[in-house]
């Protein structure tokens, strides 16, 4: 984690058993680019993985993510954000 500033969180996402592609969006993320967060927005929160701590999604919005289910890179734990 780099250094703080106002109002920044880091929350630790759910993992949560292999999802139904059918039922909720999964993100997964492309094996031939160095591990990076999914997407970095100008929120204030950090979402990491529940399983290792990878930091998956950074400076989000939370309202933004709901409903998303994220597999961590490293780990590759399927992870979802409280709803
Ligand atoms: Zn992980």
């Amino acid at each position: 984690m780099t250094g703080s500033f106002g109002g920044q969180a880091t929350v630790a996402m759910f993992v949560v058993p292999t999802p139904d592609p059918k039922k909720q969006a999964i993100f997964q993320h492309p094996e031939n680019v160095p591990i990076q967060p999914f997407f970095k927005g100008s929120g204030g929160t950090d979402y990491v993985c529940g399983e290792c701590g990878l930091t998956l999604l950074q400076r989000m919005n939370g309202a933004q993510v709901s409903n998303i289910v994220f597999q961590c890179p490293r780990c590759e734990k399927y992870n979802a954000t409280r709803t």
